[in-house]
């Protein structure tokens, strides 16, 4: 079964082809961010009229890679939510549309559980069951994987998500958009040890996660800089800040690894493509006796090939979609020990 997966949740419009043994013959990610640079963050009418314009070009560029036509493709995967609702429906009509035309069946994907499963997309796959750390510019969770539907939500951000700290302050820092990115560049020649920043544990033994607070003393110690043209200053508070995300985020998770007894860590979202986090996360799970699962960058962060992997376990378990089934902008693995549909 071939898969044709399509994603267009917040900011990057993207198709992939998925073959049955999970190999990718395609995974194709038309970003915005030019688009957006300008505004400090994703304006969302700019973003659907974005995804309206590329869909077709970027769905006929996964189509040409894989060397396929639209005829030979068993099963369409579209994000079904959460994100901007505008965004979605573009995607997600444009999927049904195809789905229509060719009397393939069509399959809704929760974006999150593409997240969760992307280490699949990995030729070391996971065991079940198996901890997720999800790290995104709108999402910070833990999650306990049972199998490819069951997903228990253990913990998670009560305000910023963590790569939304890091576009906030490289926005009141002024170094640039998307944020992550921006706050490493300077952050690789910084000394972390340089500003004490608070880290948010939060009550003993929770597992949720908190990064307003950081993001304010961050703000106040810019505050305190005489000179904000001082590159070795703000690449020591990058620094700092970066370390205190990092410290909170892999703390949590051996903490959780710890409480529920489970042996192996997944990483997802754009975060991911932190090296410190990356590196850290090595070192302390090795440390731990961890085994831990980092997918390649290019599937931690938004694409259509984590969709096309949930979408094809979707079908063969639970079957196809209905010509009815709408968008949501809220995940529906949202609610704590709740297992996802
Ligand atoms: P979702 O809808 O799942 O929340 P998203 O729209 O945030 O996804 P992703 O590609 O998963 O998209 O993640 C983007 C986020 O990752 C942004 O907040 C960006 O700043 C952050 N990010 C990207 N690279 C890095 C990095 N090297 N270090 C830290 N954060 C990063
Ligand atoms: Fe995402």
């Amino acid at each position: 079964m071939i898969t044709l997966g399509i994603e267009s949740s917040c900011d990057d419009t993207a198709a992939a082809v998925l073959d049955d043994d999970d190999t990718i013959r395609a995974n194709v990610v038309s970003g915005q961010d030019t688009i957006h640079a300008r505004f400090g963050g994703v304006v969302p009418e700019l973003a659907s009229r974005r995804h309206m314009e590329a869909i077709t070009v970027v769905v006929d560029e996964a189509l040409r890679r894989a060397a396929l036509d639209l005829r030979d493709i068993d099963l369409i995967a579209a994000t079904q939510g959460p994100g901007l609702i505008g965004s979605l429906l573009v995607g997600f009509s444009y999927a049904k549309a195809l789905a229509f035309t060719t009397g393939r069946p069509f399959v809704g994907v929760d974006h999150m559980a593409g997240h969760l499963l992307s280490a699949f997309l990995e030729p070391v796959k996971p065991c079940f069951p198996y901890l997720a750390l999800i790290v995104s510019g709108g999402t910070t969770a833990l999650f306990r994987v049972d199998d490819f539907f069951t997903f228990t939500l253990l913990g998670r951000t009560r305000d910023d998500a963590a790569g939304e700290a890091f576009d906030k302050v490289a926005r009141l820092l002024g170094i640039g958009y998307p944020g992550g990115p921006a706050i490493s560049r300077y952050a690789r020649q910084g000394d972390a040890e340089r500003f004490v920043l608070p880290r948010a544990w939060l009550e003993e033994g929770s597992l949720d996660f908190s990064f307003s607070g950081l993001k304010t003393a961050v703000l106040n110690q810019y505050r305190q800089i005489g000179d904000h043209r001082d590159d070795r200053l703000l690449a020591d508070l990058c620094a700092s800040f970066e370390q205190a995300v990092v410290d909170v985020l892999v703390s949590k998770s051996l903490l959780a690894a710890k409480q529920l007894a489970v042996s192996s860590l997944v990483l997802g979202g754009g975060v991911s493509a932190n090296t410190a986090l990356r590196t850290i996360l090595t070192d302390r799970c090795r440390a731990a006796g961890l085994q831990l699962y980092l997918p390649a960058v290019q599937h931690c962060t938004d694409n259509a090939a984590m969709i096309a992997f949930a979408g094809r376990k979707w079908l063969q378990q639970k079957g196809p979609g209905s010509w009815s089934d709408d968008v949501f902008s809220r995940s529906q693995l949202g609610q704590v020990s709740q297992t996802f549909r």
